[in-house]
């Protein structure tokens, strides 16, 4: 099974600013859980974004 999240930007813990600038993509692989009796693999991609802010500390967050 193969995740994302669904929103277009994400938000900067460092200044609270939000950011749709995509630095990179990243896939973490969720380890495996039964469901409905089914071993089941979660791929998950995540997102690193760029912060808008010139003046924050943190240049890059996830999502
Ligand atoms: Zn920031």
């Amino acid at each position: 099974m193969r995740a994302r999240g669904q929103n277009s930007d994400g938000c900067c813990p460092s200044c609270g600013g939000r950011s749709a600038r995509v630095h990179d993509r990243y896939r973490r692989q969720l380890q495996d859980v039964p469901l409905a009796c089914r071993r089941v693999q979660i791929v998950l991609e995540v997102r690193r974004f760029v912060c808008a802010n010139s003046e924050c500390p943190q240049r890059t967050f996830t999502e």
